[in-house]
């Protein structure tokens, strides 16, 4: 019988990729098969990155891991879980601050749909406070942000918020 392959969806705004994500995609794949990191259509949040760039970040930055795919989604984020046959919802869970709104949202969506489950995982000590808002803003005050971020969207950070 061919083995079952594990799927779990990674939904966000990734509005950049940053390694905190990354962390939370590699120790991802330990336990599953596939992961499907997942750009939502959220304008609510004002990106600065179009969900194209985003998603085509992603990819780069995904390019090395295999069993990655990278896509977008609009709408619910369970119901796009269920849509790619998949049943766990990935959240990465930074020092505190995350947790109500993350506890709120996994008991939310399982109210949406009782068969999906939120995992959630903890990235590395020092990823552990980064957030793409706080790497926005050091970036806009030219600030070094090449530890936080793939060189290629340091580049683009810079180009989209760095006035010349
Ligand atoms: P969202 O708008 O959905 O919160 P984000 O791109 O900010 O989108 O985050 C996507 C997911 O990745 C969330 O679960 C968030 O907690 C997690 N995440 C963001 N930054 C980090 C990080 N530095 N380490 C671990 N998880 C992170």
């Amino acid at each position: 019988m061919k083995p079952k392959v594990s799927r779990a969806v990674y939904p966000g705004s990734f509005d950049p990729v940053t390694y905190g994500h990354l962390d939370i995609v590699a120790r991802a794949l330990r336990i599953f098969d596939e992961i499907i990191v997942a750009v939502a259509h959220n304008e609510e949040k004002h990106p600065v990155f179009t969900v194209p760039e985003r998603v085509e970040m992603l990819k780069e930055a995904t390019r090395e891991m295999a069993g990655v795919t990278v896509d977008d989604f609009d709408g619910l984020a369970v119901a796009y879980v269920r849509q790619k046959k998949a049943h766990v919802l990935i959240r990465g869970l930074r020092a505190v601050s995350d947790f109500e709104y993350e506890f709120q949202m996994a008991l939310t969506n399982r109210q949406f749909d009782k068969e999906v489950e939120t995992l959630f995982m903890m990235p590395s000590q020092e990823y552990s406070f980064l957030s793409s808002k706080l790497i926005k803003e050091a970036a806009a005050l030219r600030g070094d942000v090449s530890s936080f971020v793939p060189p290629f969207v340091a580049k683009l950070l810079t180009q989209k918020l760095v006035r010349s």
